[in-house]
Order: structure tokens, then sequence, then C-alpha cells
């Protein structure tokens, strides 16, 4: 594994924790030797992942379609900063440049990142690992919501079992290294067909 993708909140959230932990999580990343791949933005839990990671020293690569950044919330002190054209560009440049999918929370955008790294993972579109780190439980709800997906019938208790929650970062750094992906649900796609 050379790099995680973080997807956070474009805000900071409410509880003072939330910050902490984006702090803590930017700052192993980069220690860990992985490089940091995420959204591009300066604001909220996002910017203080890519703040921490830079000032411990790690490399950071933001994606951000054009109308964003002219916007001024891109991040102008990054390793790398790519502009692409559309949201559906930045979210798959972002899956391929990472080797694992974390997230810290977030809002609307978060969800919906993750929950499309998760169907493509289980989609066998790719192997890496997809996990939480449920700063005070704020996944809670979430995983709830996902067991009872499975108890409905609508996905398998495998693909609930593969997203990763951790407490901290650090545990969830040792889970994305020991990850085995489950077999995918169609079997794998070929590339041409991803998607
Ligand atoms: P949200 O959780 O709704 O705040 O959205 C955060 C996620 O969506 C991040 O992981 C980003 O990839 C993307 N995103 C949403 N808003 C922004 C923003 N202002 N700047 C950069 N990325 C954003």
């Amino acid at each position: 594994m050379n790099s995680i993708c973080v997807y956070c909140g474009s805000a900071p959230g409410n509880d003072p924790a939330f910050h902490e932990e984006a702090v803590v999580a930017g700052t192993l990343i980069a220690k860990a030797g992985l490089t940091l791949v995420y959204g591009g933005g300066k604001v909220g839990l996002m910017g203080a992942v890519a703040d921490a990671a830079l000032a411990a020293g790690g490399k950071v690569v933001g994606v951000m379609p054009a109308d964003l950044v002219n916007q001024e919330i891109g991040h102008k002190g990054l390793t790398e900063l790519r502009i692409v054209n559309s949201m559906h560009e930045r979210k798959w440049a972002m899956a391929e440049l990472a080797d694992g999918f974390l997230c810290l929370p977030g809002g609307p955008g978060t969800f919906e990142e993750i929950f499309e790294q998760w169907t493509w993972a289980l989609l066998g579109f790719h192997a890496k690992p997809c996990g939480f780190v449920n700063v005070n439980g704020y996944y809670n709800a979430m995983r709830a919501l996902v067991q009872q997906m499975a108890d409905s019938g609508f996905t398998t208790q495998q693909y609930a079992d593969m997203l990763i929650y951790a407490d901290g970062t650090a545990e969830a750094i040792e889970a994305f290294r020991a990850y085995v992906p489950p077999p995918p649900k169609w079997g794998v796609a070929p590339v041409e067909q991803r998607y």
C-alpha cells in the first residue's frame, strides 16, 4: 500500500474530536510513508488532514474540478493539485490514485464517495479496502443501516463485513494492510467495462 484516499467533511463538524482525528490521520498517513490522496480543498476536515500530512513531511495529492478551484477553496500548498473537468472525473481519479479509502466524519459528499468505492469493491472493479474512523461513534448509525441492508437481503453479510471500522486512524491503517477482499459479486469485470 503506497497511498490512502481520505474522504471527510468539507465542514469541520461541531465536535472538536473530529478535527483532532483529522490531524492525527494526516500525520499518521505521512509518517507511514503513504501518499495522501484527497479532494484538494483547504476547508473543513479536508483542509486539516492535508495540512497535518504536509506538516509531517508527507506527499499530498489533491484532485479538484476547475470550478471549485476557481471558487478559491483549492489548497494552494499541496505536493500536487490535479485539476479535472467534473466531479465524476475527480472521483475516478481519486479512486485510481489510491490503494485504500478511509472516511473520517463527513457529510453527503463523504458518504457518496465511500459508497461508490464500496460498490466498486464488491463488484470486483478494484480490491482496495474501504474503512471508517468511527470518531465518537459518528458511523454507528450508518453501520447499523448497512447491517439492515444485509438482514433485508439487499447485500450479503460478506459485503457488509468488508467495511472496516476503527476507533482511530492507526488501527485503520493496520486493518487496511491486513485486508483480504471477498470474492466479487459477479466475477472480475474486464478493465474496459469498469466504471
Ligand atoms: P461533504 O462530506 O459533503 O462535506 O463532502 C466532502 C467530500 O466531498 C470530500 O471528500 C470531497 O472530495 C468532496 N467535497 C465536497 N465539498 C468540497 C469542497 N468544498 N472542496 C473540495 N472537495 C469537496
